[in-house]
């Protein structure tokens, strides 16, 4: 027997219970004979709660949620969540984005703004997170329009104005208490992901390198492997094996389409209030407005 869970985490404050009821009903009729939805329930939260459901055959999670879909899609005020009810439901290991995801900002538009390239920046951005344009092209072509910026004292004013994601403190000291570990894989640049990481308390931080010349202006083009997507997946499975932490244990949070491979390796990914095309393609979406809400994906209670 296969059990599962569905986390179904409201937008708003409460969850009422008339919704819990509609979602139920709707998931009773999705369902196949293959599975049965259990009448136990678990309250995670005023606005979180856990369904349960089992199979006797070999069924996967995301053969469920293929079952689920018009459920999932029928509700934009309330994220529904699908995964195998084990004990790596309890991460090991979260990694994050950092641009926004982490921090509500994309780091290279602000630089960006002290060259009057935003706008540019911003554009070339949009599509790359959307899966519309190759990372490591779309990084070079950004890249390129910095060209000229003087560091000086540019990288610190920059860092005083990263505003963190609502809910990520809370959410970071409660994976810790817990014994996971935390990183940020940043697709941005290494003094912001650092400095995330030491604001945070995260254990890991990788990012790409911006190259200055000898008077620490931009040379418009970056140093080193690139951060993408594929380079993510990869820094993942690394700290698994590092931490000695079964990938089945690990989780992927982002929101670009550069985030999809990480999602895919580790044992879950959540699309963070992500591009439409990521939300489709990650295994799930978590649209509310505070992260502190990723502890109910992972099977924790509020406190
Ligand atoms: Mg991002």
């Amino acid at each position: 027997m296969t059990a599962f869970v569905v986390t179904c985490i409201g937008h708003d404050d409460a969850l009422p219970l008339p919704k819990i009821d509609a979602i139920i009903e709707q998931i009773k009729s999705a369902l196949s004979d293959a599975f049965t939805l259990s009448d136990q329930t678990k309250k995670l939260a005023e606005n979180a709660i856990d369904l349960h459901i089992s199979s006797s055959s070999e069924t996967s999670w995301l053969q469920l949620k293929e079952q689920l879909k018009s459920v999932i899609c029928a509700h934009s005020d309330v994220d529904i969540i699908v995964q195998v009810d084990n004990e790596f439901r309890h991460k090991k290991l979260v990694v994050f984005d950092m641009d926004s995801t982490l921090i509500y900002q994309e780091v290279i538009e602000l630089i960006a703004a002290y060259a009057g390239v935003e706008d540019k920046v911003r554009d070339i951005t949009e599509r790359a997170m959307n899966n519309e344009l190759d990372f490591k092209q779309s990084l070079r072509e950004r890249v390129k329009l910095l060209k000229g910026i003087k560091i000086d004292h540019l990288y610190d004013e920059i860092k005083q104005k990263l505003l963190i994601t609502n809910g990520v403190p809370e959410l970071c000291e409660q994976l810790h208490a817990n014994g996971c570990k935390l990183a940020v894989l940043s697709g941005g640049f290494v003094p912001f992901a650092n400095y995330i990481k030491e604001k945070l308390h995260l254990d890991f931080a990788r990012a790409n390198v911006l190259e200055t010349d000898d008077e620490g202006v931009l040379t418009g083009v970056t140093t080193g492997p690139v951060v993408d997507g594929e380079l993510k997946a990869e820094t993942l499975l690394q700290l698994c094996e590092e931490y000695g932490i079964p990938k089945e244990a690990s989780c992927m949070v982002g929101d670009g389409g550069n985030d999809l491979p990480a999602m895919a390796a580790a044992g879950f990914g959540v699309a963070w209030n992500a591009k439409p095309k990521v939300q489709e393609l990650a295994p799930a979406r978590l649209n509310t407005s505070s992260m502190v809400n990723l502890l109910h994906v992972f099977g924790y209670s509020s406190k």
